[in-house]
């Protein structure tokens, strides 16, 4: 079995997404061709002083050993690293946020690993629970 893959993934820990995230793998045809991390927050992790460290550790191994070339960094709506939906005035100023701290992430990343793609998403979901993830 190969010992190299191509993606690094990481999203939050929350328990709500993960299938919805599995299946967004399986369309891109990545199901087998990415390390997975969660951290609570994502982006927000890779800001943060006391978790940067632990999360770039993770993408510094994988680049090392299974010599991935994309990050793809899913943040989530209803965040509660950020306090949830309701910590925002509407989801115009939360996906906003989101994108702000993907944005600056990738910067954090771009530093460390400058020859790594970093895809930046969002995943959406509204009252019917219908999940898609958007690129930002
Ligand atoms: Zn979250």
């Amino acid at each position: 079995m190969a010992h190299t893959c191509n993606n690094f993934l990481m999203t939050c820990i929350d328990f709500r997404f993960h299938s919805a995230i599995t299946d967004w793998a399986e369309k891109q045809g990545i199901t087998k061709d990415f390390d997975l991390v969660a951290i609570a927050g994502v982006q927000k992790a890779i800001l943060d002083d006391d978790t940067r460290n632990a999360a770039i550790k993770q993408l510094h191994i994988s680049v090392r050993l299974h010599k991935t070339r994309t990050a793809i960094l899913i943040a989530h709506q209803d965040c509660g690293a950020y306090g949830g939906s309701s910590a925002f005035a509407n989801w115009d100023e939360e996906k906003a946020k989101y994108t702000e701290d993907l944005n600056e992430a990738e910067k954090v990343i771009k530093e460390k690993f400058p020859e790594l793609q970093v895809k930046k998403m969002i995943l959406t979901f509204d009252e019917n629970e219908k999940v898609e993830i958007i690129e930002v």
